[in-house]
């Protein structure tokens, strides 16, 4: 085992600034105390806090990387039996980051303060270091070593390749975490995640989740803490960064920007969107840019992995309008056509057309929420569409598409999650017209679990594939799917468990689809 792991390495042996620390908080303390406060409100520092449970036990994580620094993430989790003195207050924590996986070349180092308003959560933002490669990194509190976590920067200018896997829809109950285990075997850089990282509603399955929903900041925090008792999903945040953007889920099932799916008043679903926010950005390996305030967050940022590829994260559920016509899969009602109605949000469009009108990668990935090929899902005659995809906000994905081909934004390709299955589709700006100019392709990647073992095929999607011509590809197996970008070509693999209801599957590469630089459209290989 490295030394690392089990040792106190000699590099988290400090110079006296926290000492200094300490001697500033002891001065505020002894006004405080002077005015009559009682001492549990001074949260003064812990210089050396005593667990009594292994407070490293939720593992470490990584995110958000650029081509000279990564976030870090660990979280000091609580004793289960009893309060210790150290949880009321503010605790500091060491962190080091390695060239080597023992821990011997350390090339930074840093102390953060662990705040209970934050549930001790700890998000450093390292600097200074080399573009794409891997680093090693851990944690120090008291006498405790986190595990050692793994991490790499983006290329800062031209790159062979970048290799990821993205993912969505982890719904606890309903199976394992065996697609994480094999993503860790992958060849991979980075994982990108679409959202539904916890799933509200509870149930019995493969796994049990209890049925009341959160509703709280402790409720929410509970929620992370029990998805993360998951080895596979530790395992896959230790060995890649990540890049992350969330859904309904996370607060509620279906919610639209400040309109609630539950019959609850605006204020108090603010309220629970509020401490679903704070809970998912403590637990996340997110930039300290996305501490949200109160009910708002901005969580729509690119990403620059060099002159290859931009990642653009997209928040599709925080600053939509209602859904339009009552929700549900529906035929178009007028207020679907609605102008004013929005997926992203003013400011968040503007960003977007700013960021297409300076573009210069050659691939330009978006990290989106829900489905925006447009697929009518009634055979024959008419036309229904999802309310809470992308065409039930039709001038808003017309807008989204003419900009790409408006600022000739170079090989746009987006990822999506949502609907626990695999899809290929062409993205026009106009489907109605048949020989319209395909514009970029979307990759909808399947759940990690959400939906159980699920099928190769669903007979009621089938009966209206044969009529969606820019569909290419229709599974809806548990995964994930793994890309690759060169300068030439972005391919996609889509990976499928056999289970997900039994804790071991093998994975199979279910289809492979290649985009090429220059060439709109996904072709099978
Ligand atoms: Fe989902
Ligand atoms: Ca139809």
């Amino acid at each position: 085992m490295a030394d690392g792991c089990n040792g106190h390495p000699h590099f988290f042996v400090h110079s006296n600034d926290g000492g200094e620390m300490n001697r500033r908080s002891l001065l505020a303390s002894a006004g405080w105390i002077a005015l009559g406060y009682p001492i549990r409100r001074l949260s003064a520092f812990v210089p050396t806090p005593r667990f009594s449970d292994y407070p490293f036990a939720v593992g470490v994580a990584s995110g958000d990387p650029t081509s000279n620094g990564v976030v870090l993430w660990t979280r000091l989790m609580p004793d289960a039996h009893r309060m210790q003195d150290w949880q009321r207050e503010t605790v500091q924590v060491d962190w080091a980051v390695a060239t080597d996986e023992g821990m011997k070349r350390i090339v930074r180092r840093g102390r953060e303060s662990a705040h209970p308003e934050y549930g001790h959560s700890i998000h450093v933002e390292v600097r200074g270091l080399q573009q794409n490669r891997w680093y090693w990194y851990q944690f120090r509190a008291g006498s405790e070593s986190s595990p050692v976590g793994r991490t790499r920067t983006a290329p800062a200018s031209s790159a062979d390749s970048i290799r990821f896997a993205f993912a969505s829809c982890q719904r606890f109950h309903e199976g394992f975490y065996t697609a994480y285990q094999h993503m860790a075997d992958e060849d991979i850089d980075l994982v990108v995640f679409l959202g539904d990282y916890i799933y509200e509603t509870g149930g019995v399955g493969p796994r049990t989740v209890p049925l009341n929903e959160p509703m709280t900041l402790g409720g929410y925090r509970d929620r992370y803490a029990l998805y993360r008792t998951d080895e596979h999903l530790r395992e896959a945040h230790r060995l890649f960064p990540w890049i992350i953007t969330w859904d309904d889920h996370e607060v509620e099932n279906n919610y639209a920007g400040i309109f609630p799916e539950s019959n609850v008043s605006q204020a108090d679903f603010l309220k629970r969107r509020a401490a679903a926010y704070q809970a998912h950005y403590e637990w996340m390996p997110l930039p300290k840019a996305c501490i949200p305030n109160g009910p708002n967050s901005r969580l729509y940022r690119r990403l620059s992995y060099g002159s290859l590829a931009s990642f653009f994260v997209l928040d599709g559920r925080q600053h939509r309008s209602d859904q339009a016509c009552g929700g549900g899969t529906k035929v178009p009602c007028e207020e679907s056509r609605n102008g004013q109605r929005t997926m992203l949000g003013s400011q968040q469009e503007n960003w977007l057309t700013g960021e297409f009108k300076r573009a210069r990668s050659r691939w330009n990935i978006m990290a989106n929420q829900v489905r925006m090929t447009a697929v009518d899902a009634r055979a024959g005659p008419g036309e229904t569409y999802s309310m809470d995809q992308w065409a039930g906000y039709e001038p808003a994905r017309r807008r989204f598409v003419g900009n790409l081909v408006d600022h000739r934004v170079s090989n746009p390709v987006v990822i999506t999650g949502d609907i626990h299955s695999n899809w290929v589709g062409d993205l026009k700006v106009d489907y109605g017209a048949p020989a319209g100019r395909i514009v970029g392709t979307e990759f909808v990647g399947t759940s990690i679990t959400t939906g159980g073992d699920g099928a190769a095929s669903i007979p009621s999607v089938e009966t209206y594939l044969s009529e969606t011509p820019q569909i290419h590809f229709f599974n809806a197996q548990r995964g994930y799917v793994r890309c690759e970008v060169t300068s030439g070509a972005m391919t996609a693999d889509f990976r499928v468990l056999q289970r997900v209801s039994v804790k071991e599957s093998p994975i199979t590469t279910r289809a492979s689809f290649i985009v090429e630089n220059g060439r709109p459209g996904a072709h099978r290989r």
